[in-house]
C-alpha cells in the first residue's frame, strides 16, 4: 500500500499529519507513470511537477484545500500552457497552447500538480480508446481488453493508481463509460457548471468537462473546486453555486428505473447486482419504480446523437486547416494546403464523422437530417424532464457488458447496443448531472451503475451516490487495491 492508492481525502489527511511529503507523492506518481503498460500517456510534465512539489514541501498544508499537492493527469484535449496538447490527433502535433484551460488554471491555483496528459480517442470522438494517434489504450484489469473511450488514458491512470484523479471530457459518455469498464467514479456535471474554456470543442451543445476519482467524496470535493462561473465560457451558468461537500446521504428518494433500458441488458451478473442494489435501496426506504419509455424513443438516441455531434464536430473543427491551426502540410494554394493538412492529419474515424456532419449540414439536407435530429433530441429531453418532475433520479447499469476484448466488434445495431450502450447520452442531451460508480465484478472485470438527475441537481446525485457506495461497498477501487483484496 502506498499513499497514491488512497483517496484525495485520505492523502490530504496524511499530508496534514506530515506522514508524507508532496514530493514523495509526486515522485511515486512519476515512477508509476514512467512504467505505464497501458498506453495511457501523451505528453509528460515530470520535471515541472517535481519542481512544484519541492516548492510545496516548504509550505504549510492548508486544512481546507484538499487539492494541495495532489498529483493528477488531464486528458489531452484540455489546453495546457507550455505543454504540447494534441487531442490525440496528428493534425495538432507540435501544438503548444499559450494558455491554460480554466479547469487547469483552477487546479494550479489550488496547487494540485499536473503529472501528464492522457491519451484519448482522436479529438474525443469515439468510445473505444483505439482511434487516437498513439494507438490502443489497454485496460489495467486485463491488458487484452479495452477500457473504452474517449477519455481512455485518464481512466487508466486512476484505475492503475498513478494518481487519485484525472480530468476528462464527456460528449456522449466519454467519462462515464470508461469509468464503468475501469471500476471508477466518473462524473459529468450539469451543463454550464464547470467551465469548458480551453477544452478542444467536439460538439459544443453536448460537451462537458468532468473527471475520474475513486470515491464519491473525492468527486464531490473536486466539484466544489471546479464549479465556478467563468466569463470566458459563454455557456457558463450564472446561477449561484452551492457547496456539496460534506455529503449528507441517507435522504429518501424517488427513483425511476427505465424498464426498456434494463430489458435490453442481457448479462446476468450485471442484472443480478443491479437487482440486489434495488432491493437494498428499497430496504433503506427509497421508493424505486420501474417506468416505461417507448423503445422507439430510446432507439433514437444514437442516431440523433451521431448526427448532432458529427454536424457540430464538422463545424467546430473547421479551424484545423493548417493555416489558422494545425500541423501544416505543403501545397501551392490555400486549398491544397488545407486538403493535404486535413487529409494527412485526421484519422479514419474523424473523416467518416466529418462526411456525415457535412451531409447533415448541407442546405439540401439540413431540414431532414440535422434539424430533425435536433427535434428528436428535444422530444427525448422533454420525456426525461417530465419523468424527472415525478422522480428525483433515474438509475441503470452504466454499461451492458464488461470491458470488451481489443478486437471485439460493438456496432451491431441490436437493442443492447442501441439502447443500453447509448443511453448515457440522455444526460448530454438534457445537460443533466450524471455519475458512474462501481457496481460489481464479473470474472475480475468491473462494471458500473449510472445515476442521473435533472439540471442543477448535482448535489442530489452526489448524496445518493454516496448512499449507493455505502451499500455496494466498492470504494477506492483500483487494480492495486483490487489485487491486494483478493
Ligand atoms: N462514444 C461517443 C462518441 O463516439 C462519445 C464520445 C464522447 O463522449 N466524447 O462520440
Amino acid at each position: 500500500m502506498n499513499y497514491l492508492d488512497l483517496t484525495i481525502l485520505e492523502i490530504h489527511e496524511a499530508l496534514l499529519k506530515k506522514e508524507v511529503k508532496v514530493s514523495d507523492l509526486v515522485k511515486e506518481a512519476i515512477e508509476r507513470a514512467k512504467n505505464d503498460e497501458f498506453n495511457s500517456l501523451e505528453a509528460t510534465n515530470f520535471a515541472e511537477a517535481l519542481n512544484e512539489a519541492l516548492k510545496l514541501d516548504q509550505e504549510e498544508v492548508p486544512v481546507d484545500n484538499y487539492l494541495f499537492g495532489i498529483p493528477y493527469v488531464a486528458k489531452d484535449n484540455l489546453s495546457t500552457r507550455g505543454i504540447e496538447t494534441t487531442g490525440g490527433s496528428d493534425i495538432l502535433k507540435g501544438y503548444i497552447p499559450s494558455f491554460d484551460a480554466t479547469v487547469i488554471k483552477i487546479l494550479k491555483e489550488n496547487k494540485a500538480i499536473l503529472i501528464a496528459k492522457s491519451t484519448l480517442d482522436e479529438l474525443a470522438m469515439g468510445g473505444s480508446g483505439k482511434s487516437g494517434h498513439k494507438g490502443v489504450q489497454l485496460n489495467p484489469y486485463d491488458k487484452t481488453r479495452l477500457i473504452g473511450g474517449s477519455s481512455s488514458g485518464s481512466a487508466n491512470v486512476v484505475a492503475a493508481s498513478y494518481v487519485p484523479f484525472a480530468l476528462g471530457s464527456d460528449t456522449g459518455d466519454s467519462i462515464r463509460k470508461p469509468a464503468s469498464l475501469g471500476g471508477l467514479v466518473g462524473y459529468k456535471p450539469t451543463y454550464g457548471l464547470i467551465s469548458r474554456f480551453g477544452l478542444f470543442p467536439f460538439s459544443v451543445s453536448l460537451d462537458h468537462v468532468g473527471y475520474f476519482t475513486r470515491s464519491i467524496d473525492d468527486a464531490a470535493i473536486l466539484f466544489d473546486h471546479l464549479n465556478k462561473y467563468d466569463e470566458k465560457d459563454y455557456t457558463s451558468s450564472l446561477k449561484e453555486r452551492e457547496k456539496v461537500f460534506p455529503l449528507k446521504g441517507k435522504e429518501i428518494k424517488k427513483i425511476a428505473v427505465i424498464k426498456e433500458i434494463v430489458d435490453s441488458i442481457k448479462d446476468p451478473t450485471i442484472l443480478k447486482e443491479f437487482d440486489k442494489l434495488i432491493e437494498e435501496l428499497k430496504k433503506e426506504g427509497h421508493k424505486v419504480d420501474f417506468v416505461s419509455v417507448d423503445q422507439s424513443v430510446l432507439k433514437a438516441i444514437y442516431p440523433a446523437y451521431i448526427i448532432i455531434s458529427s454536424a457540430e464536430a464538422t463545424s467546430n473543427n473547421a479551424n484545423l486547416d493548417g493555416v489558422k491551426f494545425g500541423n501544416r502540410k505543403d501545397g501551392s494554394t490555400y486549398q491544397e494546403i488545407m486538403f493535404n493538412t486535413r487529409n494527412e492529419g485526421f484519422g479514419e474515424l474523424i473523416k467518416r464523422r466529418f462526411i456525415l456532419g457535412s451531409y447533415a449540414l448541407m442546405k439540401e439536407n439540413q431540414e431532414d437530417v440535422y434539424l430533425k435530429a435536433k427535434r428528436v433530441r428535444n422530444v427525448i429531453v422533454e420525456i426525461f424532464n417530465k419523468l424527472l418532475d415525478e422522480y428525483d433520479l433515474f438509475i441503470h447499469p452504466a454499461s451492458p457488458k464488461v470491458a470488451p476484448k481489443i478486437n471485439e466488434g460493438s456496432d451491431n445495431l441490436d437493442n443492447t447496443y442501441l439502447i443500453a450502450d447509448n443511453c448515457l447520452a440522455i444526460a448530454n442531451f438534457g445537460g443533466y448531472p450524471s455519475i458512474t460508480i462501481p457496481l460489481g465484478f464479473k470474472d475480475n472485470l468491473p462494471f458500473g451503475l449510472s445515476i442521473n438527475s435533472r439540471q442543477f441537481k448535482d448535489k442530489e446525485v452526489f448524496d445518493f451516490a454516496k448512499d449507493c457506495e455505502n451499500i455496494i461497498q466498492l470504494k477506492n477501487l483500483s487494480v492495486v487495491t483490487f489485487k491486494e483484496a483478493k
